[in-house]
């Protein structure tokens, strides 16, 4: 994955050390903006402190409520040429009392293996092409800020510093 790591994302986080920016959706905020109830299209953004728009992706979520049924969301970003569909299933897990909540299967591919993580997040890096699941990513609660004082006793990142990624994000629902 070109790009993944590199570039944006250590830019973003060396610049604005107290803003970490790895874009998550998580089942809570589908949940809370009516995106599990039934089907629906909506923008997902993700704003840093001072409000700036960091990114975007389309979101359209599939419902059927009976158990046996798939539900799945179809969420887009990028535009053109590095246009990006992916194809999330929403797992129904069932709950000690009757029913169900969701939870999403990882839809990351490596190595031609499809991970199916069940998850309740998913994180796109800011120069990350899919979104995948923490283990997938390999993604850490380090602060950005850590790193960053990592970065002055070693005076520059390197590759396995920048790996292992931080994620603690400012995450707004924009654009419904
Ligand atoms: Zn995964």
């Amino acid at each position: 994955m070109g790009g993944f790591g590199s570039g944006d994302w250590a830019d973003a986080c060396l610049r604005k050390a107290s803003v970490e920016i790895c874009n998550e959706i998580s089942i809570k905020l589908l949940r809370d903006n009516g995106f599990l109830d039934s089907n629906k299209t909506g923008t997902v953004e993700w704003k840093n402190v001072a409000g700036d728009v960091v990114g975007s992706v389309e979101v359209e979520s599939f419902i059927s409520v009976a158990v046996a049924k798939t539900s799945f969301l179809v969420v887009r970003h990028g535009v053109l040429a590095t246009r990006v569909e992916q194809k999330i299933e929403l797992i129904k897990w069932p709950c000690n009392y009757g029913g169900f909540r969701y939870y999403f299967a990882c839809p990351a591919v490596a190595d031609g293996v499809y991970c199916g993580n069940r998850v309740t997040k998913l994180f796109l890096p800011p120069a990350g092409k899919v979104f995948g699941c923490r283990e997938c990513y390999d993604l850490t609660y380090q602060s950005c800020q850590e790193s960053h004082k990592y970065d002055k006793v070693f005076g520059h990142i390197d590759n396995a510093d920048i790996e292992s990624l931080s994620v603690n994000q400012a995450l707004r629902l924009g654009g419904l």
